[in-house]
């Protein structure tokens, strides 16, 4: 029997992202794009956990199936842990992936490279018909680029340099993103609660 997997996304990143890690365990993976009346949860938590349980509920409240909810983004230590669960919002709304690049690069001009530590955090939760919930937590660490490079990805891939591979994540191709990316981490333990709910 296929059991359907709602993410409750319409980031077509992350949709493509998050079907490339989930393949192969028998779910058909759906995206709120199949559920184009769904109305948008707004993101109220003050933690990456908060929101992801929200949406995770909504979805499966709203479509009966499972659901899959990630909340993540990049918290910056010389900025306190800024842009944080406020990452896609960072500097306002209406500003594009690479506004927002360079309104981190210009927070932090002068700032040199080894006090750019950065992490990407994903949390994801997975909230069955029945309301059992599942979370999860993935990180990736790094440094803020002196400049945006690359054009792989999505968000603040440009700008989240990666000493171990001299490279920012948006010049890693997208399976080597997704072999060490926080989403990816978050995913593998996602994919082992799925395997064993698969098998009841
Ligand atoms: P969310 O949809 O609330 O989880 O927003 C997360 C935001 O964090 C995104 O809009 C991006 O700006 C940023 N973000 C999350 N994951 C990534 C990633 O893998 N690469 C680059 N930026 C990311």
């Amino acid at each position: 029997m296929v059991i359907n997997l709602v993410v409750a996304t319409k980031n077509p990143g992350k949709i493509r992202e998050i079907r490339a890690l989930l393949e192969g365990l028998g779910y058909r993976i759906l995206s709120l794009e199949d559920f184009p009346q769904f109305p948008p949860v707004e993101e109220r938590g003050e933690t990456f956990l908060e929101n992801a349980l929200e949406k995770a509920r909504a979805a499966a409240r709203y479509t009966g199936e499972m659901a899959l909810a990630d909340d993540s983004g990049l918290e910056v230590e010389a900025l306190g842990g800024a842009p944080g669960v406020r990452s896609a919002r960072f500097g306002g709304q209406g500003l594009t992936d690479a506004d927002r690049n360079r309104l981190l690069l210009e927070k932090l001009r002068g700032v040199p490279m080894e006090e750019r530590k950065a992490r990407f955090r994903c949390v994801m939760a997975l909230v069955t018909p029945g309301g059992e919930e599942y979370v999860v937590e993935g990180t990736c660490e790094g440094y803020i680029a002196m400049e945006p490079l690359g054009d792989h990805g999505f968000g603040y891939d440009p700008v989240f340099y990666l000493p171990r591979y001299g490279k920012t994540m948006a010049q890693l191709p997208p399976e080597e993103k997704n072999r060490i990316s926080h989403r990816a981490k978050a995913l593998a333990g996602i994919r082992e609660v799925l395997e064993r709910l698969a098998r009841r």
